[in-house]
């Protein structure tokens, strides 16, 4: 038996979870940099209600609401003098994977002076300010991970830092603020989640605890999966909003120890390059990867699908079809430029059976739909 355990985020989730837990909120510092989206943490009441938690403690804040979908690293320096200038002391990120991982790395460069080019090579240290995180997608589990993805556009793909700093002192979890969220960002975030927690199971670091969580993980998302369709914009109930986030929550637990696969490795250049959207990129690959796996690993894949209730690749496969439509083209000369990039990244080689390069170019060709130009 190998196992250890370190989440040491402490986790509330409730109605009303941010005001109930106004004071777990003060104790972390005496000026707050809120960081969000553009839009959606106006719109959806978590933004008013942070700043009624922090005014009813004489908490002044100010808010950083410049964070784009998948931030880049200028922006997460940007992020960092503005949290400096202002003499900030806590940060507090509120939105999607994309404010959450661009809250995390603000807290570092805010007091740890980073070049640009070593920010993905240097060991972050163990400095950085206490962050609250609120999550307002159910998919990345950024709220309770010690990673911040970044695009980086000097290296042309997403980059990982990770270290135990980064992991948020505080997650807030209210399925309210996500009443709001379209169907088509629902389905890719859940779809990301089960992403994790599958990729959990086919790790090399996973253990008998991560996989239990990310077996009772994926029963919940497939649960709630069935109430999904991109087609009709229903809406959804408080308890598959609640099921999903709860579930994406366990599935970060998950990824923070056994990290993610292949299948992120080889999604990142379909954002980078082609603009998908993360949790659909991984979702357009993933069908393919448990299909490459079963071939060495059966079993490893019917602990996976069973918790699904189901007996094959090829059902997992017309699931993730009804939910993903008409996947996007690529040319030859993507697949081989995207293949010879995802086989360098640090994911691929936790992955327990590692593809080749002509694996990931095959996985690539089964997973998009191939154009000659
Ligand atoms: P996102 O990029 O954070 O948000 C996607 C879109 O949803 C944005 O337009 C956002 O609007 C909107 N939105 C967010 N919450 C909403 C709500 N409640 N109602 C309506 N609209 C809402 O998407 P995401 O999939 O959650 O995050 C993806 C990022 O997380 C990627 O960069 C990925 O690499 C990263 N990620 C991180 C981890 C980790 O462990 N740290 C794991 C997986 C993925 P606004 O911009 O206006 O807020
Ligand atoms: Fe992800």
């Amino acid at each position: 038996m190998n196992s250890k355990w370190y989440v040491p985020t402490q986790v509330f989730m409730e109605d009303d979870c941010i005001l109930k837990n106004a004071k777990y909120i003060s104790e972390l510092g005496t000026r707050a940099c809120i960081v969000s989206g553009t839009k959606s943490a106006r719109e959806n009441g978590a933004l008013q209600d942070v700043t009624q938690a922090l005014s009813h403690y004489n908490i002044p804040y100010v808010i950083f609401d410049r964070v784009m979908a998948n931030p880049t690293v200028s922006c997460v320096y940007e992020g960092a003098e503005f949290a400096k200038k202002n003499r900030t002391d806590f940060i507090i990120g509120i939105g999607g994977g994309s404010p959450m991982d661009a809250a995390k790395a603000i807290a570092l460069l805010a007091v740890k002076e980073i070049p640009e080019d070593e920010l993905f090579l240097t060991n972050p240290g163990n400095l950085a300010l206490p962050a609250v995180m609120i999550p307002t997608t159910a998919g990345t589990g950024s709220e309770v991970t010690a990673n911040s993805i970044l695009t980086s556009e000097k290296l042309q793909t997403k980059k990982s830092i990770s270290a135990p700093i980064l992991f948020p002192k505080l997650a807030l979890l209210d399925a309210k603020y996500m009443k709001s969220l379209p169907m088509s960002v629902t389905i890719n975030t859940a779809l990301d989640a089960l992403s994790h927690a599958i990729e959990g199971m086919l790790s090399v670091r996973a253990t008998d605890m991560t996989n239990l969580i990310a077996v009772d993980s994926i029963r919940r998302i497939s649960h709630c999966l069935r109430y999904l369709s991109p087609v009709v914009e229903q809406n959804l109930s408080a308890d598959i909003r609640e099921g999903l986030l709860y579930a994406s929550m366990l599935a970060g637990m998950v990824i923070a120890h056994t990290g993610t696969t292949a299948v992120h490795s080889m999604g990142y250049s379909l954002t980078y390059f082609k603009n998908i959207d993360h949790g659909r990129a991984n979702a357009l690959i993933l069908p393919s990867f448990l299909r490459f796996t079963a071939k060495s690993d059966p079993e490893l894949i019917m602990k996976i699908l069973l918790p699904m209730g189901m007996k094959s690749v090829d059902e997992f496969e017309a699931l993730f079809l009804r939910l993903t439509g008409e996947h996007e083209s690529i040319t030859d000369k993507e697949v081989e430029r995207f293949a010879s990039i995802a086989i360098t990244a640090r994911n691929i080689s936790n992955s327990r059976i590692i593809p080749s390069k002509n694996d990931v170019y095959q996985m690539y060709g089964r997973s998009l739909r191939i154009i000659e130009i």
